[in-house]
């Protein structure tokens, strides 16, 4: 297989392969600290990347990163408060160097709800100010007194009744730049996308992108709190930074064309509502979520991100149900049972609450 090749073939199936067969496909030496989920993986000098497990509660949920600086350590995602605790582990038997700041992505709890336990270690979490808008507006059971999220989790998350909702301290309006004239890290907000408030980090010097969940390699795609049409948007503004190794949200690590399939079946989604549903009312438009899927499923390219599952945050019906408000402003009503949404808010925890 040419180098070419090779690299489509691995962006587009990394999903499925297994590390030995990623190696081998690469055609070389297992480069060290390269591992599966739930291992530290060193992908460059003094950063690394671990893969989260999003159907084990009691481990890292979301993808999460690290670079060591001269001086500190700056984690990428808090994760869940049980991810927080374990990847701090894997970082103290690599370094003695403080975890000094803890950057969340984005607001969601498996990215953000770790953030106390991080403080408890000495480190101060770190967000783009939309971050904080997104807390006000479905945390207000911290902000208010009505329960939020974080209570709607709590019942099913026991690492959360001992911890609390601790909103990022150190928040930046556009971009914030780590540099200790070895390590460079960006922090940047590109744009409106899988929420209101995603920013990723960018290592220009390796080329490395940290996405958050505006880029995710697998069946873990939430649109409800973002907006698809402008996240398409939003992903041309991250591919124009040209990364060579692409750290997603969840799901395997990738190269450049992660996003692109993402924006893929982002956009094939928008199409096919677009021709199929968006002249059709609710009750008939759901009629055709299946022909839907069939199609994507059909498509080599964005297969992967085709949910299988019937309901809950991440299924395919909600994301179709998302495109569809967007295109027509109209609710799928019938597919959305509020309760149960909120229900799930969090421990939707991609794939993890029952449908
Ligand atoms: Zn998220």
């Amino acid at each position: 297989m040419s180098d070419v090749s090779r690299r489509n073939f691995l962006a587009g199936g990394t999903a499925f392969l297994s590390l030995a067969a990623e190696v081998e496909l690469l055609g070389g030496p297992i480069p060290a600290g390269m591992a599966e989920a739930g291992k530290a993986d060193l992908i460059a000098p003094d950063i690394y990347f671990h893969e989260g497990r999003v159907a084990d509660n009691a481990d890292a949920v979301c993808n999460n990163g690290w670079i060591v600086f001269e001086d500190y350590v700056l984690v990428i995602d808090a994760n869940f408060p049980a991810g927080a605790k374990l990847i701090i582990g894997k970082i103290r038997s690599l370094t003695d160097k403080p975890i000094r700041f803890a950057f969340d992505t984005h607001h969601h709890g498996d990215h953000a709800y770790g953030n106390q336990v991080y403080v408890e270690n000495g480190a101060v979490p770190v967000a783009y100010t939309g971050v904080i808008e997104e807390m006000k507006r479905y945390e207000t059971g911290y902000y208010d007194d009505k329960p939020g999220r974080w209570e709607a989790a709590a019942k099913e998350r026991a690492d959360l009744r001992t911890t609390k909702l601790k909103p990022p301290s150190v928040l930046f309006s556009k971009d914030l730049f780590f540099d200790d004239g070895k390590h460079r890290v960006e922090l940047m907000h590109l744009g409106v996308a899988h929420t209101h408030g995603d920013a990723v980090a960018w290592l220009p010097k390796e080329r490395i992108l940290f996405t958050g969940d505006v880029c995710v390699n697998g069946p873990y795609n939430f649109a409800g709190d973002g907006d698809v049409g402008k996240w398409v948007a939003t992903l041309d503004a991250v591919k124009k930074l040209g990364p060579k190794i692409v750290c997603t949200g969840h799901g395997p690590r990738s190269v450049a064309t992660v996003l692109d399939d993402q924006q893929a079946f982002f956009r094939a989604l928008r199409e096919q509502v677009g021709a199929l549903m968006a002249e059709r009312t609710p009750e008939e438009a759901k009629g055709r979520i299946e022909s839907i899927r069939a199609t994507l499923k059909g498509n080599e390219q964005i297969a992967r991100y085709v949910s299988e599952r019937g309901a809950g945050e991440d299924s395919f019906a909600s994301q179709v149900g998302k495109v569809y408000e967007e295109l027509t402003g109209k609710k799928l009503a019938a597919l959305m049972n509020e309760r149960q949404f909120a229900r799930h808010a969090h421990a939707r925890s991609h794939g993890l609450a029952a449908a």
